[in-house]
């Protein structure tokens, strides 16, 4: 099949996946305290659907299948899905990001189901400041599913994900610094974006990646940046001048990479989304529950594909929230 590009050139080589909109968290840049009303199970796609999109779309070039959620733990016999996921031929990187409460449960079946890469969010390291932000007293259990994890080295590297918040994040950098240098996880700082159901997102509330740099080379001297050649990785990836760990910023306010995107989402009820700010979609399920073949399926995906948004347009006079929450669309 051909590969999927967009009208700007840009190749579509990753897919992110909702498999849920449920969480068992309520954290405050995400999500509001009291939930959101959940789609009901008719809605959201059953595992054989979210495969036959899968295939069809590593079919067209798509080498990178992220599972994203809400939470994707919550939703039951995940490892199956990952498994099956794993088999599929052309699929080279098979990844998921979690709050990490359930992976003390769910690691091993993870790691024996295929799974390759993990991120796992956290956004402090001291249990009120945990508490406060994700609206939930949990964070041993975060750091008990991540010590479970190191039990797999097959699921490597292992990256913790913090969400970059001014007032917040400043004074824990250089421990999550030392932490990840000590336990040989990946660190990664993302600015705080504009998709809280909240709508209470400022840019003044956005530490950049570039003030945390500067903080982390007040300590360590220089950083070094680490080059992949792959224009579309989001993170600006750096080591120390002695070698141990990584650190990453992905600043899509501050240092846009839209240029390079070559990411489309899928929802947990079956809506494709050609960017993170889309404020329209394209309805796969009515095709998935069509009788519709994958060629038809291809072609929307294709035709969707072909009209994905140049870039998003944070702090332009062009800017529009996008249709859903962080949430709701799985990051
Ligand atoms: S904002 Fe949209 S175009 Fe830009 S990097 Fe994110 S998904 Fe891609």
């Amino acid at each position: 099949m051909e590969l999927l590009v967009d009208s700007y050139g840009r190749r579509i080589k990753s897919m992110r996946i909702s498999i849920t909109d449920k969480c068992n968290f309520r954290c405050t840049y995400c999500m509001p305290a009291e939930g959101l009303p959940w789609l009901r199970k008719a809605e959201i796609l059953s595992y054989e659907e979210i495969l036959r999109i899968a295939r069809v779309a590593v079919k067209m070039g798509v080498e990178q299948i992220r599972l994203t959620g809400g939470e994707p733990l919550v939703r039951r016999d995940l490892p199956d899905l990952v498994h099956q996921l794993h088999t599929i031929d052309g699929l080279r990187s098979l990844s998921l990001t979690t709050n990490g409460i359930l992976l003390k449960q769910q690691a091993k079946a993870l790691a024996d189901g295929g799974l390759t890469r993990i991120n796992v969010s956290l956004d402090s390291l001291i249990r009120e400041k945990f508490a406060k932000l994700t609206r939930r007293d949990q964070i041993e259990r975060v750091l008990e599913g991540l010590a479970e994890l190191e039990k797999y080295p097959s699921i490597h590297p292992i990256k913790i994900n913090a969400v970059a918040i001014r007032d917040y994040s400043e004074d824990e950098v250089l421990d999550f610094v030392r932490f990840a240098r000590h336990k040989a996880y990946v660190m990664r700082w993302i600015e705080f974006m504009p998709l809280d159901a909240d709508q209470i997102w400022r840019k003044e509330d956005i530490l950049t990646g570039g003030e945390i740099k500067t903080i982390i080379e007040a300590a360590y001297g220089p950083l070094v940046p680490i080059t992949t050649g792959d224009p579309s990785e989001t993170a600006r990836r750096y080591t120390f001048s002695d070698g141990i760990g990584e650190v990453g910023f992905i600043n899509p306010v501050s240092e846009p990479f839209c240029a390079n995107c070559d990411r489309i989402r899928l929802t947990a009820d079956g809506q494709l989304r050609t960017c993170l700010f889309a404020t329209e979609e394209t309805d796969l399920r009515a095709i998935l529950r069509s009788s519709d073949d994958d060629e038809v399926l291809a072609a929307t995906i294709r035709q969707a594909v072909w009209h994905k948004e140049l870039k998003h347009y944070i702090g332009d006079k062009r800017f529009k929230r996008a249709n859903r929450s962080m949430s709701m669309i799985g990051g």
